[in-house]
């Protein structure tokens, strides 16, 4: 079932059931009533990433606080989506798109890889995690995709799981046309490495190359930039094997 776009949204991390109240944090509060200028009685959306998502009412048992109770649930949980999404880490800015854009093209679970010659760094996972919750809350997706810690690269490959095959975008590849190739995968559980926008060493992509459990995408006769290659190898992806189908 597609999302309401007409209504907000907001995640809170506290269970949901009818008539059960949930208090809005202090930065829902100051979104709701000062900048929607929302009052008693107004609608909104709550999903908590396991519940669904639900049709709540606000009401003010204070002027500082605003009880959020549930009514009816809109859409009921989903399965959560399996696609793994490997990148390497860019500079601010182009990361926060990267990370929204992902959520909104189904990936299931974010990781960050350094590469050898990865430019952006992540201090945390929690700028990431905040990212993944606003693009879910900003496209209706119901389950929050996970964060993981950064790995790198030659750790990532040794820990593999060889069940779940590595679709990595190759910007050295010789061909243009990733659908055939697409179409040749025969595993379900699938995840997608993009490199940074140094592009992957030529060790690296011998390294890649040479393993039973990755599989080497061209996109097109162009090279994109990491934040573009993302979003179109996402989209063939989802068209060939995964769940645009
Ligand atoms: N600086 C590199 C390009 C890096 S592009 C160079 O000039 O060669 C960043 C990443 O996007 C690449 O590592 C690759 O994973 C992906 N990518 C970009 N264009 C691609 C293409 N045409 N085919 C496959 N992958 C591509």
């Amino acid at each position: 079932m597609r999302a309401n776009f007409r209504m907000q949204r907001l995640f809170v991390d506290a269970p949901l059931s009818a008539g059960a109240p949930v208090e809005a944090d202090s930065a829902q509060f100051n979104y709701l009533a000062n900048v929607l200028r929302m009052g008693d009685g107004a609608e909104i959306l709550l999903f908590n990433g396991r519940d669904g998502e639900w049709r709540v009412d606000l009401s003010f048992p204070t002027r500082k606080r605003i009880l959020l109770t549930p009514r009816e649930q809109t859409r009921p949980q989903p399965d959560a989506p399996d696609l793994h999404y490997l990148f390497a880490p860019l500079k601010v800015g182009r990361m926060d798109y990267l990370v929204q854009k992902a959520v909104e093209m189904g990936a299931g679970t974010l990781v960050p890889v350094m590469t050898q010659h990865v430019q952006g760094k992540i201090h945390s996972t929690d700028k990431l995690k905040a990212n993944v919750i606003e693009a879910a809350e900003q496209c209706g997706i119901l389950s929050i995709p996970a964060v993981e810690e950064p790995v790198k690269l030659p750790d990532l490959l040794e820990g593999w799981d060889r069940s779940r095959r590595i679709i990595y975008c190759d910007e050295g590849h010789d061909g243009q046309n990733p659908l055939p190739v697409l179409s040749a995968i025969r595993e379900t559980k699938l995840a997608l490495l993009v490199g940074p926008e140094g592009g992957f060493s030529e060790a690296e992509r011998a390294t890649l190359r040479s393993l039973d459990f990755v599989t080497a995408i061209p996109l097109g006769p162009r090279i994109l930039r990491a934040d573009t290659a993302a979003v179109a190898a996402l989209a063939v992806i989802q068209a060939a094997v995964g769940d645009w189908r």
